[in-house]
């Protein structure tokens, strides 16, 4: 098939904007993609850090469809479970998954952006213009306008659909905003986060278990970490902005160290550069930013962070950024070029499914800084493992359902909460899996839930 009739511009070359390039030209679209930062593959942009995520099934259903997937799964570590650090240094292992089968991969953000941008630059339809700053869009004429970073310069480009993956911040969503009609609400947690990092043995090899994601949860606030290829951990500190503890408070070297040497005692000797990374990385905001509508007629088009940002507590947002696409890209299947009506489709299949797991996202935080460390999660969890193999046409643990499965967020959510209620009937007075009434949780996972898999055509 060849669309190449149809010229797109997608504003933000991040994970989003690269992967969507990918899908566009392979369908044969000329594609121009804007991007206000320098060009990752020349430049050196992380400032000295290695930032990594957390990839799963549906980032990598999204990545196996461009062709992509065996070459990032070469760089990505795959991580079992939770290793849960308490303060006394004891370790607990939660695997993610009912099996091997089941787990998440560490990779490196700057690595999978780069290979998909050059993927994308591989089609001769596709052009990257790095330092260049979308500044807005005229809906009345359709043109976008931007700025060159080097010359300062503006510049206008017309007669092509938008796409606006320019994230948290969207400068094409700030252009919707100012037509009207338009609904937005951006909510900021009381927390930020700063990335610090645990490097390599002397030998070159991890210092703790290369195939976990660690987690030293302290309730109101925790920190986690992620493995590298080259024996590093990123980590992670979600603490709130002011208070005490806080970011603001801890503004010495004696207030730091003192910090991790009473909360983190077992990480703090793995990270000699503990003080320097703290003073010098910046801290991050965390948010939730829901807005509708995502498009103008057939003209523009939000996609990933920019319609959608949540807090990263479930390890969701590239991942569903990416379903975004393998979405959108369905769309484009079934409605071919009428632009109006497959923006209109994708925003109602994506819409309800960016809010559940916007909800889920903001529920794990409490999961992972406080519920992880609690008796009765860690029951209701191995329950939940206990019911998934003995009913599976009907029982897959809610964090299954998120990270394993291309269920659509919506129903995760629904099934979810209907699954908490079985677990904590099931769960009442007991203190062993053991002691779990199998017969009435047979009872009450045939009267309360319908069959997985009538949920699951949901998605298409
Ligand atoms: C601390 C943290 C940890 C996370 N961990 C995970 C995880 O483990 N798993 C997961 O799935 N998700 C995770 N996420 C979420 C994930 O980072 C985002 O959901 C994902 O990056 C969204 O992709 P995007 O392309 O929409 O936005 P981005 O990746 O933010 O890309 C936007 C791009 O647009 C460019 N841009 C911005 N404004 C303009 C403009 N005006 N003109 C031109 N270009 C512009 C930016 O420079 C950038 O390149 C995490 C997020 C955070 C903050």
């Amino acid at each position: 098939m060849n669309e190449q009739s149809e010229q797109i511009i997608i504003a933000g070359a991040g994970l989003a904007g690269s992967l969507l390039s990918v899908y566009l030209a392979q369908r044969g679209f000329a594609v121009d993609v804007y991007e206000q930062r320098p060009d990752m593959r020349r430049v050196d942009i992380s400032a000295g850090r290695s930032i990594n995520l957390a990839l799963s099934t549906r980032g990598i259903f999204a990545l196996s469809e461009v062709g992509l997937k065996d070459e990032v799964m070469q760089l990505a570590i795959p991580m079992r479970g939770r290793m849960i650090h308490a303060v006394d240094g004891s370790l607990t292992f939660q695997p993610y998954g009912k099996d091997d089968s089941e787990v998440i991969y560490s990779v490196s953000r700057g690595e999978l952006n780069m290979r998909m941008m050059t993927l994308a630059e591989g089609h001769p339809d596709v052009r990257l213009h790095f330092g260049q700053r979308c500044d807005g869009v005229d809906f009345t004429t359709g043109t976008a306008r931007f700025v060159d970073d080097e010359s300062g310069e503006s510049y206008s480009r017309s007669g092509a659909t938008i796409i606006g993956t320019d994230g948290a911040g969207s400068a094409i969503r700030t252009a919707m905003q100012r037509l009207g009609h338009f609904d937005v609400t951006q909510e900021f947690l009381e927390h930020g986060y700063k990335e610090l990092s645990i490097p390599p043995a002397d030998d070159g090899s991890h210092r703790i278990d290369v195939n976990a994601l660690h987690i030293w949860p302290r309730r109101s606030f925790m920190l986690i970490a992620l493995p590298n290829l080259d024996g590093s951990f990123t980590c992670t500190l979600f603490l709130q902005h002011t208070g005490d503890p806080g970011f603001e408070e801890l503004n010495s070297p004696e207030r730091i160290h003192g910090f991790f040497q009473q909360e983190f005692p077992d990480a703090l000797p793995l990270m000699p550069t503990l003080v320097e990374d703290f003073m010098e990385n910046p801290v991050g905001q965390l948010g939730t930013v829901r807005c509708t509508p995502w498009h103008v007629g057939g003209m523009a088009v939000l996609l990933g962070d920019a319609a959608h940002a949540i807090v990263p507590f479930y390890g969701q947002g590239m991942n569903c950024s990416f379903e975004d696409c393998t979405v959108l890209n369905n769309c484009i299947d079934e409605f071919g070029q009428d632009w109006e009506r497959v923006f209109h489709v994708f925003q109602k299949r994506r819409k309800a499914n960016a809010d559940a797991i916007a909800d889920l996202a903001l529920a794990n935080f409490i999961e992972m800084r406080d519920s992880v460390a609690d008796a009765r999660f860690l029951l209701m969890k191995k329950v939940g493992l206990a019911l998934e193999e003995r009913f599976p046409e009907y029982f897959v643990p809610q964090y299954a359902m998120v990270t394993f499965h291309r269920i659509p967020y919506a129903a995760a959510l629904a099934r979810g909460k209907l699954q908490h209620s079985i677990l904590e009937q099931l769960t009442e007075g007991v203190t062993d899996p053991a002691e779990v009434d199998f017969a009435k949780a047979e009872s009450l996972i045939t009267e309360t839930l319908r069959p997985y898999a009538e949920d699951m055509t949901l998605f298409t």
